[in-house]
């Protein structure tokens, strides 16, 4: 097995402190069943799941409660055994932001009774069989962004240069790709590969940070075990945000993802070493995703730990499995301190996009400083990775000016908020671009439906002028009729005259 270790710089990005010893003491505690399941059937970027049962029915663990949806979308099974209490909408935390999504809410019956495993069990042959597994098992990329797992193995079959498997975990607080990684290391090795075949890539790079030196032991290990060549190991620099996937593929292999494509563009996909593990799971036991590792910390819980948390758990319930709060907790995060967010409650359920919660105490949230004027530094151009200027795109935000936000490359943005934080002006950057992309999206929309409008508008307009040149020629040829019919009455007149001007002129 090769090992790398990419000498190359990322572009911009921080050393920030990790936070991440607080929940690695521990093993992950597992085996946890909640009371309740709210499960949203809209968890990621792509189209939601379809309910397929009622009200009232019994699930078993791993049952399929909603169908994948148009794709890109990925189906949703019941995480524990229960009876499904309700249908209907709730506030969920997904990958970004928010969101409202129906949701199936099962009352769990404390049994954890698993459904039978799918038939046929094991792994298909052909590639678009195990693709439509992978759908049917709810698989979505673990590392944040969600989307169906299906969905971006297909777009690179075939045509693969090299697969990433991503254990650079480099957002601050979250360590459950760390753990994962000590405590799994052969089943995310073998789950690798398993997509490896898939996509028919001739190399699988397993990439971990250099500050997780207990991760890089285990996953080391169990490569060399697995002996298959095409296995690497990456170790990367720690510094955020080089788990991204277009960083980490630039920081790999030297080559730039074009703006506004994904790394299958130029041959490559980037798979979350959960993502892996889970993938080992379902081809070897026919195991849909109903969980993943979330790390439960911050200086407002008492015991900071990871956990395989029940997709569907209420946060709140998994705090009481890490001892509780503690009395000063001042806000929960979803997510890392860098690219999370605030939640409003912890009656919220876990989601796959969830990896982190933060109960943070008083000295881990940012102080509301007083923003001033941008002065031009340019500091926040010098940290953006994405080699952006963060403000020139502050200034069209505020004009919204979207065709400049287009050019500037505003959809290139990763949110990772380095610009935020070395802005001496305390400017909160990476919250105006979020929103700059609603509102862009929203404007797009807008365009989108008055384009609609305007060629519904025009297909009425040549519906009618169809119709009315129709009934002008049914007309012109009614009268044409009439006229024919008429010169033919006259003519049957005339003829009958002569005839009978003849038989009188016989006659006399
Ligand atoms: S870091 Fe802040 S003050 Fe400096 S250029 Fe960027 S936005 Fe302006
Ligand atoms: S949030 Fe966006 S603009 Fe700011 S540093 Fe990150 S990628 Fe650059």
């Amino acid at each position: 097995m090769l090992e790398l270790t990419p000498d190359r710089r990322l572009t911009g990005g921080l050393r920030l402190l990790a936070h991440k010893s607080e929940s690695t003491t521990e093993p992950i505690l597992r085996g946890l069943v909640p009371p309740e399941l709210i499960l949203p059937l809209h968890q990621h970027g792509g189209n939601p799941a379809v309910p397929i049962v009622d009200v009232g029915r019994e699930v078993a663990k791993g049952e399929t409660v909603a169908a994948a949806g148009d794709m890109p979308s990925a189906a949703v099974h019941a995480s524990s055994s229960g009876r499904v209490r309700a249908i209907e909408e709730r506030l969920v935390p997904t990958g970004s932001r928010l969101r409202r999504s129906l949701c199936i809410v099962i009352e769990t019956d404390g049994e954890d009774r698993r459904a039978a495993p799918s038939e046929p069990l094991g792994w298909p042959e052909s590639a678009t069989a195990r693709i439509e597994r992978i759908a049917e098992g709810g698989l979505a990329g673990l590392g944040g962004a969600v989307f169906p797992t299906a969905a971006k193995l297909a777009a690179v079959a075939g045509r693969c240069k090299a697969l990433i498997v991503n254990g650079a975990e480099c957002e601050p607080y979250i360590s459950c790709d760390d753990m994962l990684m000590r405590e799994a290391p052969e089943e995310i090795v073998a789950g690798a590969l398993l997509m490896c075949d898939l996509v028919g890539a001739p190399v699988c790079i397993l990439v971990i940070e250099r500050d997780k030196p207990r991760a890089i032991e285990a996953i080391g290990a169990a490569a060399r075990a697995a002996g298959d060549p095409r296995l690497r190991l990456a170790e990367v620099p720690t510094i955020y945000p080089a788990g991204g996937e277009r960083q980490l593929v630039e920081l790999l292999t030297a080559e730039e993802v074009p703006s506004g494509e994904f790394p299958s563009a130029i041959g490559y996909v980037c798979q979350n070493v959960g993502t892996a593990f889970a993938l080992h799971r379902l081809a070897t036991r026919g195991e849909p995703l109903t969980s993943r590792i979330v790390t439960i910390t911050g200086q407002g819980v008492a015991r900071p730990r990871n956990v395989e948390a029940p997709i569907g758990a209420p946060i709140g319930w998994l705090i009481e499995q890490c001892g509780g709060y503690r009395p000063d907790v001042a806000r929960l995060i979803h997510g890392g301190s860098m690219m999370g967010y605030a939640l409003p409650s912890d009656d919220l359920p876990i989601t796959k996009a969830t990896s982190c919660i933060v109960a943070a105490g008083p000295g881990e949230v940012r102080q509301s400083f007083e923003e001033w004027a941008c002065i031009r530094c340019g500091d926040c151009a010098s940290a953006c990775p994405a080699r952006l200027q963060p403000q020139e795109l502050l200034v069209a935000a505020g004009a919204g000016d979207f065709a400049r936000l287009e050019a500037l490359g505003l959809d290139d943005c990763i949110e990772c908020g380095c610009c935020d934080v070395v802005c001496p002006s305390h400017i909160v950057l990476t919250e105006r671009f979020r929103a700059a992309k609603r509102a862009h999206a929203a404007h797009v929309r807008r365009l989108e439906l008055s384009a609609e409008s305007e060629e519904r508008y025009r297909r009425r307009e040549r519906r009618i002028e169809d119709a009315e040149s129709r009934a002008r020629a049914a007309q012109e040829a009614l009268k044409a009729k009439l006229r024919a019919d008429e010169a033919a009455r006259r003519e049957a007149i005339e003829a009958a005259v002569e005839r009978a001007r003849r038989r009188k002129s016989r006659n006399v």
